[in-house]
């Protein structure tokens, strides 16, 4: 008995320890800021699939994506909260307008990384899956590229691959270090199935996060 005793206390003081450790460690994004841009909004919805706009879902899980991030201690911008874009009132090419704004506001801001949310559309319906998209413009894009989509292929059983992007008026023109998701298709019903689901969007912010911690660990 005083032998079951001593292993019961024993095994306690272990445990308190290893909780102790675990609360003390620090947040793993501590320090580090990132730019979320939900694509399209306001009089630029994005793709479209009846009644359902690739700007709300973008910001849908822009907001997750934030959640998450914050959780992990990093400080989040977003370059829209809300359905509206980001044009100058008085432009002439509306589109280019909001694009400019929004490398503008990354590249001016001190961020170490930009994520920038899209869903995919494509004429023939078959195509499915999250895909993420770099520039070469930092070097470091294809390396956060090839973390996530790893992760993804891990988590959300998709199997595409990483793409490089060749001139895209907006990545074209952001300095920092970042990648472009696009989270599915929502020409695939599918895909359109899953990226309404709050659970999948979770999912989905979840494995962004995971992808970051994973880059910045070689720090
Ligand atoms: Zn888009």
């Amino acid at each position: 008995m005083i032998k079951y005793k001593i292993y019961v206390l024993f095994t306690l003081i272990i445990t308190m320890c290893t909780f102790t450790f675990v609360s003390a460690e620090e947040p793993k994004l501590l320090g580090k800021t990132i730019y979320l841009d939900p694509g399209h909004g306001g009089r630029d919805p994005g793709a479209i699939y009846k009644e359902l706009k690739e700007s709300n879902i973008n910001l849908e899980i822009t907001l997750k994506l934030k959640t998450e991030l914050e959780k992990n201690g990093a400080t989040v911008y977003l370059t829209r909260n809300g359905d509206y874009d980001l044009s100058k009132i008085n432009a002439t090419n509306h589109k280019k307008s909001d694009l400019s704004e929004r490398a503008k506001m990354i590249n001016e801001s001190e961020c170490n990384m930009y994520i920038s949310i899209h869903l995919n559309s494509d004429p023939s319906p078959t195509w499915y899956g999250t895909q993420i998209f770099y520039t070469t413009k930092n070097e470091e894009n294809k390396k956060i590229a090839e973390i996530m989509q790893k992760n993804i292929k891990n988590n959300l059983n998709t199997d595409r691959k990483i793409k490089q992007l060749k001139n895209m008026y907006l990545f074209d023109r952001i300095k920092k270090p970042g990648i472009l998701v696009e989270a599915g298709f929502i020409s695939n019903a599918n895909d359109r199935y899953l990226l309404k689901q709050e659970e999948y969007q979770q999912k989905l912010a979840q494995t962004i996060t995971e992808s970051i911690v994973e880059y910045y660990k070689k720090d």
